[in-house]
């Protein structure tokens, strides 16, 4: 099975192309969403992040958001550790997820794979790229958040030029109506790319 990673940095568009292939047949895994969903689920992330965090970690059985947010806003040990418990159960899970896939590739969305050097784990990797400004502004709207917090983030993610050269494909999205086109062009590229392979 042919494993695409899609990246792209914090507000590029990702999940919106991500539904794009899905509509294509596509299977898609959404990292970010898988994870959080075994924070809640897992009973060992859950005894690890109360380990790490505290008590607090949790409210009412459900993860506390806000507080673990704030805990790894601009401390990178906290955010490390987390990562540390958190992504190889995302890593084991989409293992299961994968072998039950039957399509001749799937989408696996994953905010930092060139960041954290995990190219390796991909067959090709698409980048979705937009402008800065554009980023802010969705992010802001998206997630009542402060200039502040999401550049921030920005600064820790690599920069879109950088991403672009070490990507299969691009995807620019500063407009909404041009994805549909690009993201058709990739998906015939894709099922070429695995044709000329299996040859
Ligand atoms: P994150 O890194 O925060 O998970 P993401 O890269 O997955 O974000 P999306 O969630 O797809 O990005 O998009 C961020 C927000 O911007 C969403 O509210 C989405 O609907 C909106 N959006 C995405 N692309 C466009 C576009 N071309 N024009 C206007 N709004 C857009």
């Amino acid at each position: 099975m042919t494993i695409v990673g899609l990246t792209g940095g914090i507000g590029s568009g990702k999940t919106t192309v991500a539904k794009l292939f899905e509509s294509l047949g596509i299977p898609i895994y959404i990292a970010d969403i898988e994870a959080k969903l075994l924070m809640n689920s897992s009973s060992e992330i859950k005894r690890d992040l109360i380990e790490l965090f505290g008590e607090e970690a949790y409210l009412n059985n459900e993860l506390n958001k806000p507080f673990i947010a704030d805990k790894i806003f601009n401390n990178k040990t906290y955010l490390n550790k987390m990562n540390a418990i958190v992504h190889p159960k995302v890593g084991d899970h989409f293992s299961s997820w994968l072998k039950v896939q039957r399509s001749p590739y799937v989408i696996k969305e994953v905010a930092i794979i060139f960041e954290q050097q995990l190219q390796s784990q991909y067959d090709l990797i698409i980048s979705v790229i937009a402008n800065k400004d554009k980023r802010l502004q969705r992010v802001i709207s998206r997630d009542q958040s402060t200039p502040d917090k999401v550049l921030a983030i920005m600064k820790n993610q690599m920069s879109d030029i950088d991403k672009a050269k070490l990507s299969d494909f691009v995807i620019v999205n500063n407009d909404k109506s041009t994805l549909i086109n690009q993201v058709q062009k990739i998906h015939q590229s894709i099922l070429k790319h695995i044709d000329n392979s299996t040859i």
